[in-house]
């Protein structure tokens, strides 16, 4: 699993301004559980020219291939990859019971309330995540599993959700405008250079008009919470207050945190196996399974521990003789551990 995130940072972009998409195929496979016949979407092909978020969330031009990987049956819950709806999928018949009995997985709304013809798929990743921990499955996996949801939370909510359409056309006119091509392509990694785009935009810029401050904050939200970036987002949020309509920014406001919390909680989730699993680690593992600890603690805003793994996946790096694929992961740990706040941590 960690293998292919090595080698993510040394891939240069070229593909940006060609026209890459993800591609989807219908097919139709049966629920293990109830036989039931669900219609579904399976990727055909997918590319990452849209580069890699700092919590290795690589991102694809057109759709995102993370959507459309898990499956839930409609009738019963049963949630898995495609692999896991082929005809010789064995499960444990108490499983089986429990499932169809909807008693195997939590969720809020519980599952016998939840519309499952329509799902988000962070809850389908959640419930594959709950089967793998009843079926006794790694660690490791269940943490891949549980980072994928906070991926798809980030990936399938809208970040300016109830604001009206003409700001938001003006916000992207705005994004747009600040792109500049040449740089992006030469960028090594998009994502990155949108995320520094982001932390521009929400610079405070004194010789603008209000409205174009406004708009400013909320291009900065968009594409910082398009990232991840939620302390951020949530530093500049209050600044909007009284800037666009009081209903509006309510609405934003409350939309934004319900989903960062959404996210947040797989990625509590995901650290939290993540420990679970770095024994069982192998070696050439165990860096970059620091780091992503540690990239989550800045997520969630827990600047000890996030500092404590990043100088643990920093010390794993060899002194002598480092492994070149590795320069991309060592350019990681030194670049997050400088965003984190000086006066929180210990020297
Ligand atoms: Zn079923």
């Amino acid at each position: 699993m960690f293998k292919k995130l090595l080698f993510i940072f040394v891939l240069v972009f070229s593909c940006w301004e060609k026209t890459y998409a993800t591609t989807l195929v219908k097919e139709k496979v049966i629920c293990p559980v109830c036989n039931t016949l669900i219609n579904t979407l399976v990727v055909g092909s997918t590319n990452n020219c849209a580069g890699c978020d700092m919590d290795l969330f690589e991102r694809a031009a057109g759709d995102d291939p993370n959507l459309f990987y898990p499956i839930t049956c409609p009738e019963c819950a049963y949630s898995g990859f495609h692999s896991e709806f082929l005809s010789d999928t064995t499960l444990p018949d108490t499983l089986k019971q429990k499932i169809k009995a909807k008693k195997a997985f939590i969720s809020t709304p519980p599952v016998e309330e939840l519309d499952l013809h329509n799902i988000p798929a962070w809850a389908k990743y959640d419930f594959i995540a709950q089967k793998y921990q009843l079926t006794g499955r790694s660690p490791l996996l269940i943490a891949h599993i549980f980072h994928s949801a906070s991926w798809a939370v980030r990936s399938e909510d809208e970040p300016l959700s109830g604001i009206d359409s003409n700001t938001i056309n003006s916000v992207d006119s705005l994004i747009n405008k600040k792109i500049i091509r040449k740089e992006l392509i030469k960028a090594n990694n998009p994502a990155l250079y949108e995320i520094q785009l982001g932390r521009k935009l929400a610079k405070i810029d004194s010789t603008l008009k209000t409205e174009e401050r406004t708009l400013s904050s909320l291009a900065a939200i968009k594409l910082l919470r398009e990232h991840g970036e939620n302390k951020e987002v949530e530093d500049i949020l209050p600044s909007l207050e009284n800037k666009i309509p009081t209903e509006q920014f309510e609405n934003l406001k409350s939309k934004l945190n319900k989903s960062i919390a959404n996210e947040r909680y797989f990625q509590e989730q995901t650290v939290s196996f993540l420990k679970l699993g770095l024994p069982e680690a192998r070696e050439n593992e165990k860096t970059v399974i620091n780091y992503l600890c540690g990239e989550l603690y800045r997520r969630l805003k827990d600047w000890g521990q996030a500092d404590s793994f990043f100088r643990v996946a920093e010390s794993l790096i060899p002194k002598n003789g480092r492994d070149p694929n590795q320069s991309w992961l060592i350019k990681c740990i030194r670049g997050q551990k400088q965003l984190l706040p000086k006066n929180n941590l210990k020297n």
